[in-house]
């Protein structure tokens, strides 16, 4: 073991150094050398809710902690044929508090968190695709994540949207949480109790997992976008908003913005922007 080690960083060295020597930006070979080197990378698939937490809204018909786990196994399946090691948060229906999901991603190097979640609101008529990140290092894989899934899905694009939310916040690998529609519209719903449609949702995600280092215009300036490279998803920065939203009540179901944010909320005590208590 310690010789394999030493190897290993040996290894992991001139790799580095080889890399250095080609002339990219200090920050993107760093993170290129670790994405390439050793094992391949391990996306830590975490499906939201689970167990007592049947996530969504009080009254919600289809249970959110069913969708997100079916699509949380197909993309397991997806992505271990492409080679990748996978890890679950959960793969049954049991409750797994918050920070457990956030050590399980954090015991892993070289990996990627990817957090599946559906929306619900109040309004049945909301609806589309958001994608969630916090941390720059994020981005890039919630713009492809988003790219595809908003792309393949036939609900509206709400954007890839930063936010605090606690698995994003507390993770230290490139973390996304994807909000895959919303339960509580009819159309979505009706799609989202179908196999074939979750296995899309799977596929998309998987797709965005695969090419999340072709993001044009990321982090890298040395990057040139080709026809291949995914563009960059805009997005609404909301860490600055989401404490005094936070203290608006379930009552403010006024004007369009608005809505649109408390739309939204009810995923917030699964993964909450400000998270005293993450599991209330
Ligand atoms: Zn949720």
């Amino acid at each position: 073991m310690p010789r394999n080690f030493c190897r290993f960083r040996l290894f992991a060295v001139s790799l580095l150094i080889a890399i250095l020597a080609c002339g990219s930006s200090p920050a993107a070979q760093t993170s290129r050398a670790s994405q390439n080197i050793g094992s391949p990378t391990t996306v830590v698939i975490d499906a939201g809710h689970g167990g007592h937490d049947r996530g969504g809204i009080p009254g919600q018909r289809v249970a959110e902690k069913e969708m997100t786990l079916d699509v949380a196994q197909r993309l397991r399946n997806l992505l271990t044929a492409s080679g990748y090691r996978v890890v679950m948060t959960r793969d049954s229906d049991v409750f797994v508090p918050l920070p457990t999901r956030v050590a399980i991603a954090n015991s892993y190097r070289n990996a990627i968190f990817v957090c599946i979640h559906f929306n619900s609101a109040r309004r049945m008529g909301a609806g589309g695709i958001e994608t969630y990140f916090y941390s720059r290092d994020s981005l890039q894989l919630a713009s492809a994540v988003h790219y595809f899934v908003a792309g393949g899905a036939p609900s509206s694009n709400r954007g890839v949207r930063r936010r605090g939310y606690y698995v994003l916040r507390k993770t230290n690998i490139p973390a996304v949480l994807v909000e895959c529609g919303f339960l509580t519209n009819p159309t979505e719903a009706a799609y989202a109790q179908t196999a074939s449609y979750r296995q899309k949702l799977a596929e998309e995600i998987a797709a965005g997992v695969r090419g999340r280092n072709s993001v044009a215009g990321a982090l890298t300036t040395t990057r040139v976008a080709t026809s291949e490279s995914i563009p960059l998803q805009p997005y609404i920065d909301q860490t600055k908003v989401a404490k005094s939203e936070h203290r608006q009540s379930k009552r403010s179901h006024k004007k369009s913005a608005r809505k649109k944010k408390s739309s939204s909320k009810p995923t917030e005590s699964e993964a909450s922007a400000v998270p005293k208590n993450p599991e209330s």
